[in-house]
């Protein structure tokens, strides 16, 4: 497949070429009055995407704007290099995620807890901060204005609770990052992304169904590239956090142990491999970019915290119910004690 690629009216795909691998995280370029670019890869993509930029007509002071759906490294690692080398360019992320880009530390610590701190730098190598004065915070029905289009922000929590999908005025894409999971095109598997922290299988519902009703024309894939069968992927989607969400709840009955976990998820999931052309060789693409451990870790996470929490509403109820009944009898005891007395 070519470097980049025409994914809608006026709005163009590059392959960040993530880990030297072709066809696994797209970048995107909206060919506005103000050119935006869309994901940034991760550092060791920023060469690759400064070349499509070049390719595609936008030099180092024409890039006016970058957005990132969520800061994962594989969406925005790239992000303070190119800001670098794009002096122009004003960034834009959601207002929980903009503190991270300021200052990664804390997340390239909570990235190396769930890569290890070696396949971490393998895979993305280190990350710049973007300075204070080239960042803008967005939040849900922010505006960002590019000149002769828009990108409206969709605030679209579940797959991190900083993630946001954006709708596009000229074209009426809508970027999912990572919200519907991942999905090669040359593969066809659609596969949900469930890394830890902070997944939520609620949450994410409801933001896929936000991105139903919403998108107009074609669904921008981060992995990868543009799907237009907006309402079945969609439901494919939310079909499929649940069932993997299912498979590790039931499996979290038979054991604790995260490995034997990931290999019931990967014997009750195999069979969506069955339609891929050659299933090994796509499911290594797929494993780079979640993979299935980490898919277990996060939804063993999810499925921890949520039993955490519904014990903790469970001890708050019953907390308050015992000092109600303990003020009603004072009251009673009270009122009995005032009665006037029988001279
Ligand atoms: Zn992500």
């Amino acid at each position: 497949m070519e470097p980049t690629f025409e994914a809608a009216p006026g709005v163009l795909g590059i392959d960040t070429r993530m880990t030297g691998r072709a066809v696994v995280t797209s970048a995107y370029l909206v060919a506005a009055s103000e050119p935006v670019l869309i994901e940034t890869g991760p550092t060791t993509s920023v060469d690759a995407v400064t070349l499509g930029l070049r390719s595609l007509g936008v030099g180092e002071r024409d890039l006016a704007h970058i957005v990132v759906t969520h800061i994962h490294l594989d969406h925005a690692g790239g992000v303070g290099t190119l800001a670098a080398r794009f002096p122009k360019a004003t960034v834009w992320v959601h207002e929980r995620g903009a503190p991270h880009l300021q200052d990664p530390s804390k997340l390239l610590a909570s990235a190396g807890r769930v890569y290890g701190e070696q396949r971490l730098r393998g895979l993305f190598g280190p990350m710049d901060p973007v300075p204070a004065d080239r960042l803008r915070s967005v939040a849900d029905g922010d505006t960002i204005p590019l000149g002769d289009r828009t990108l409206e922000v969709l605030y679209t929590p579940g797959h991190a609770s900083h993630h946001i999908s954006l709708v596009e005025s000229g074209s009426g894409a809508l970027w999912t990052g990572d919200a519907l999971g991942i999905h090669l095109p040359d593969v066809g598997v659609l596969r949900p992304a469930t890394p830890p922290p902070d997944i939520d299988l609620d949450t994410a519902a409801e933001s896929i169904e936000r991105i139903r009703r919403r998108a107009q024309t074609v669904l921008m894939f981060s992995h990868y590239g543009p799907v237009r069968e907006v309402d079945e992927m969609c439901e494919l989607a939310t079909a499929r956090w649940r069932k993997w969400a299912d498979i590790v709840r039931e499996a979290l009955d038979q054991t604790a142990e995260l490995d034997r976990v990931t290999e019931i998820l990967r014997r009750r999931t195999a069979s969506e491999f069955d339609e891929a052309t050659e299933p090994a060789a796509a499911m290594e693409r797929y494993e780079v970019l979640s993979s299935m451990e980490m898919n277990a870790a996060g939804l063993v996470r999810y499925w921890e915290k949520r039993e955490e929490r519904e014990k903790r509403e469970e001890r708050e109820k019953r907390e308050e119910r015992e000092k109600r009944e303990e003020r009603e009898k004072r009251e009673e005891r009270e009122k009995r004690e005032e009665r006037p007395q029988a001279p």
